[in-house]
């Protein structure tokens, strides 16, 4: 079994699922007492989000890189960002790296594609909606068409990520509007949606659309596992 470098903290609230799904696939997989081999590096989020807020990618990209050498240097021999948004900085994060950073679009995408569908629908903070690195990455190494609400649907979508789930709270209200915003892009043909935020299931979930939903929490933590068990 090879050993998984996690960065998380991005929110804490979406990295506990990471730990105990990683560990579940491996314990399922092997039997026994067996467990993940990880070393876990968390981020004080309050100044992640800060510099996302105040767009100072490039200061975020060096943090993100320190965090990936650190996790190197003790002994990870793949890097798994428990967040969509950092993805963005994967480009400045990769070349520092001897090891690979198992992609989360990676792990969705093949999923998506092996259900056969085509056309998805994107719920995420708007960095990852509106910024091109996670659609494009998409597009061009999977063919996938994305479509993702209009701007104030967009805006609800990033609130509610960061004002409620990132700080643990799952308000009814809220996802009545995620509903009503995942139904509005199935009217417009998504034939699947990507919970493209690693705190989305905290709200909703299959029952909530009327096309099969793809949550990258799930996938990518599964995704690591395989890797690790690989
Ligand atoms: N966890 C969220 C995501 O998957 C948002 C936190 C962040 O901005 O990194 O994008």
């Amino acid at each position: 079994m090879k050993t998984i470098g996690l960065i998380g903290g991005m929110s804490w609230q979406s990295t506990v699922p990471y730990y105990r799904l990683i560990n579940e696939i491996v314990s399922q997989k092997l039997g026994g007492l067996h467990s993940a081999k990880l070393i876990l590096w968390n981020m004080d989020f309050e100044a992640i989000a800060s510099l996302q807020r105040q767009d100072r990618w490039l200061e975020a990209g060096e943090v993100m890189a320190d965090a990936a050498l650190r996790l190197q240097q003790a002994g990870a021999e793949s890097i798994v960002i428990c967040t969509n948004t950092m993805h963005k900085l994967v480009p400045d994060m990769q070349p520092h790296l001897q090891i690979p950073i198992l992609h989360i679009a990676d792990a969705t995408a093949q999923v998506i594609r092996q259900a056969g569908l085509r056309k998805v629908g994107l719920l995420g903070t708007r960095f990852t909606m509106e910024d091109s690195f996670y659609v494009s990455h998409l597009r061009e190494h999977y063919g996938l068409e994305v479509i993702t609400p209009d701007a104030a649907a967009r805006q609800l979508v990033h609130n509610v990520i960061f004002n409620e789930l990132c700080v643990g709270e799952e308000k009814a209200t809220s996802r009545a509007q995620y509903r009503e915003i995942m139904a509005a892009l199935v009217q417009q043909g998504a034939e699947g949606i990507i919970f493209g935020c690693t705190e989305i299931a905290m709200l909703v979930d299959q029952t909530d659309a009327a096309v099969p939903v793809f949550d990258t929490t799930t996938l990518h933590a599964s995704y690591a596992a395989e890797w690790a068990l690989a």
